[in-house]
């Protein structure tokens, strides 16, 4: 994948986390849980206890971007 930013060639990798993985609008602070009435939620993984997503990296622009559609390998 190229990168949107500088068009390099990205690093194909995961994110991964021992626990869940939200997506929020706003930095959560104490709880973790997502607030789907305002559009945050888990990001889905192969697995209910860990998240591992397919992701690519560009170490240029330092972005990461996540793939949470494609199975991991
Ligand atoms: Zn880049």
């Amino acid at each position: 994948m190229k990168c949107p930013y500088c068009n390099s060639e990205m690093k194909d990798g995961y994110i991964q986390s021992a626990r869940d993985t939200i997506f929020s609008i706003e930095p959560h602070k104490v709880q973790f849980w997502p607030n789907k009435s305002i559009g945050e939620f888990t990001v889905p993984s192969q697995s209910r206890l860990t998240t591992t997503c397919a992701a690519y990296h560009c170490p240029r622009c330092k972005k990461i971007i996540l793939d949470y559609a494609k199975k991991a390998k």
